[in-house]
């Protein structure tokens, strides 16, 4: 079986990595999401698909707003790597670990669908101020909305029919990501 968004392969090696990130979990026999980029069920394939887009077809505003995405999910990766080593609470600390490897997994998508050849080097940024789980989990879900957000608004403005429904996807793993941070 393969993800059609993030291309990987999954079996019954790996069908449960990631899945502090998941309110309902995969099972080797039922797989419900994928367990590295978070999509449903709908986006995975039997035969070996995957949606590709040939980025000379984009128009400049859609590369921008691909590159903002890149960035958009490289700074929310980043945020929960550090918000894991900031947190107490064991089952918190694997979730923010689960998080960010799939956060920096959406921004290797747009980076792929964008034809960017590298990631951007982004500015640090300091979370100091969030100094205890709650806090950190508050953030968490304020970066996640806005992700939703920013997927709701632009999947409007791409010129490309296979780039709204990634987009649509990958809105659906972040809303099920505020769900899980809430809790
Ligand atoms: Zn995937």
């Amino acid at each position: 079986m393969k993800c059609k968004i993030c291309g990987m392969d999954i079996n019954e090696k790996n069908y449960n990595f990631n899945e502090s990130a998941f309110t309902n979990k995969n099972t080797i026999d039922n797989i419900i999401y994928c367990p590295f980029c978070g999509v449903s069920k709908k986006y995975l394939s039997e035969n070996n698909e995957i949606i590709e887009i040939d980025s000379n077809l984009l128009n400049e505003d859609t590369l921008k707003i691909l590159d903002h995405a890149v960035k958009l999910e490289l700074f929310n990766g980043d945020f929960y790597n550090i918000a894991a080593l900031m947190s107490k609470n064991d089952k918190v600390r694997k979730t923010f670990e689960a998080l960010s490897r799939i956060e920096i997994i959406h921004s290797k998508v747009h980076q792929r669908l964008g034809g960017f050849a590298n990631a951007p080097n982004l500015s640090k940024i300091s979370y100091e101020r969030y100094d205890s789980d709650n806090a950190l989990l508050g953030l968490a879900k304020q970066k996640e909305e806005h992700a939703v957000s920013y997927y709701e608004k632009y999947k409007n403005e791409v010129n490309n029919m296979n780039l709204i429904k990634i987009f649509e996807a990958l809105a659906d793993v972040e809303k099920d990501h505020i769900i899980l941070v809430k809790e």
